[in-house]
């Protein structure tokens, strides 16, 4: 077959990839003049930055793993690293996750987190209900302590909304969950290690994450046309025409609010759920320090709070590989969310390189270089409409002969791992379809 995939990130890529060691004939079109997407990477001097913010290669799915790290140039190619990730809790570091670091907290804090853990654990396992909502949930599971300490005020940062106005059904697995007993435990000292399962991670040694992306591409096996905006697909009888150019089947990853004005005949009221698909974007600031000693060995760690500036997690990047940086020198990337209205200019860099100097993570008296990138798309507003929402969407596609998946070309609110994930499971669907010579739905669960 003759196939087009729209969209050239690690989704794209991953699955073109799969479908060229098949025999078929694949194009994959990206509007951008290089392929990755969120996964790319840049370049300031000797300097490596990811533009998205920090990324790791981690995944649970072993078959999953072994693919991604494969495409980095396997053990010798990556840096393993044992992950320590931290809260910056006003003047304190707290292990993360924040229930397992309890105990750090002053002995005030440690007294609301726990009175009001307990309150809740009580009116749980007396039944009530898992709250639809957000802000409500957060009190619903963990009480007004961690919520007031530490879950009302990250997440505010980082999503930017009433809390009460984002659905809770995508926590479950996001957010991890403590044993009751790892918390009482920390309360009182005792070290809990909490969320083991990403207890390390990989990183590609040389180019940043995007390393990844151009192992997928080198020796794929397919065409990837850079620098091309998908502007018209149509379909016609069991074909389709991509910019005018002839295909047998089309896989879409591009963003659903990009894609949407190019395809003509999806119908108005999916065309409506589609542009009601808000993302929050990403401002990566991206700063290179001079060093005398090395950094501490953290990988991340997050800042809740007002005082600490815009940003909601800062990386130690140059700890994920020593290539990232210049010899006598380190790096950071530093995370700040926005709804589309933030632009930065040299002013507001320094007032965030300056409140993380008083949050304790980097002297702004040793900041060599200070760049930023912006991602329109970086997470998912879920608000209390999006299941249903995205459900129309999907089921439209599903039925429509179009195949849709990645981050955005689904909505799945996925990592990179789980895109590969998906690009295994769209490739075995594509393999059914061409063996029996029958359409079939899509299905992904
Ligand atoms: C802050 C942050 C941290 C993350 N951390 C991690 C991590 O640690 N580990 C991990 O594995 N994952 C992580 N992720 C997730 C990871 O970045 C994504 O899962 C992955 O990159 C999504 O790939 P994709 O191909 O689905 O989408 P994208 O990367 O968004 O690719 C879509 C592509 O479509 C292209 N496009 C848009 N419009 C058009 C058009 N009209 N025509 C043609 N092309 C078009 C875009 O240019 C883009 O290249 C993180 C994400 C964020 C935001």
């Amino acid at each position: 077959m003759k196939i087009a995939i729209l969209g050239g990130g690690i989704s794209g890529v991953a699955l073109a990839r799969m479908l060229a060691a098949d025999g078929h004939r694949v194009v994959v079109i990206e509007k951008a003049e290089r392929a990755g997407g969120l996964c790319k990477s840049r370049n300031y001097g000797e300097f490596t930055f990811d533009e998205a913010g920090g990324h790791i290669v981690f995944s649970k799915d072993k078959r999953v793993l072994d693919w991604q790290l494969a495409r980095c140039g396997g053990e010798a190619g990556t840096v393993r690293t044992v992950r320590n990730t931290k809260i910056r809790w006003h003047d304190r570091w707290v292990p993360y996750p924040f229930e397992n670091g309890v105990g750090h907290l002053t002995k005030d804090a440690i007294v609301d987190c726990m009175a009001g853990y307990v309150e809740a654990y009580a009116s749980r396992r007396a039944g009530a209900p898992c709250p639809p909502n957000f802000g409500d949930w957060i009190r619903w599971r963990m009480g007004d302590g961690f919520a007031r300490h530490f879950m009302v005020p990250y997440n505010e940062k980082i999503w930017k909304c009433d809390l009460r106005t984002m659905a809770s059904d995508w926590v479950a697995g996001r957010v991890p969950e403590a044993p009751i007993e790892d918390i009482v435990k920390s309360a009182i000292g005792i070290e809990t290690e909490g969320y083991s399962h990403q207890s390390v991670f990989w990183f590609p040694k040389h180019g940043g994450f995007e390393a990844m992306v151009r192992g997928t591409v080198e020796g794929g096996g397919f065409d990837l046309h850079c620098g091309v905006a998908v502007t018209s697909v149509e379909k016609h009888g069991s074909s389709y025409r991509v910019n005018g150019e002839s295909f047998d089947l089309v896989v879409n990853t591009v963003p659903l609010p990009q894609i949407e004005p190019a395809i003509a005949e999806i119908p108005a009221d999916v065309r409506a759920d589609i542009r009601a698909l808000r993302p929050i974007s990403l401002v990566n600031l991206m700063i290179g320090v001079k060093l005398d000693e090395p950094l501490p060995p953290i990988s991340w760690a997050y800042l809740p709070f007002p005082e600490q500036g815009p940003t909601n997690r800062v990386t130690w990047f140059s700890n994920y590989s020593p290539y990232n940086a210049p010899a006598g020198h380190g790096s950071f990337l530093a995370e700040v969310t926005h709804r589309g209205e933030l632009r930065p200019d040299a002013a507001w860099m320094r007032g965030v390189v300056a409140a993380l100097g008083r949050a304790g993570i980097l002297d702004p008296d040793r900041v060599v270089l200070s760049e930023w990138c912006n991602n329109e798309y970086a997470y998912i507003h879920q608000d209390l409409e999006f299941a249903s929402r995205i459900g129309r969407v999907r089921r439209w596609f599903d039925a429509s002969g179009y195949l849709t998946f990645g981050r955005f070309g689904r909505y799945e609110y996925h990592n990179s791992d789980q895109c590969v994930a998906r690009a295994m499971e769209v490739h075995a669907h594509i393999r059914r379809v061409a063996a029996s010579g029958t359409p079939e739905s899509l299905v992904l669960r």
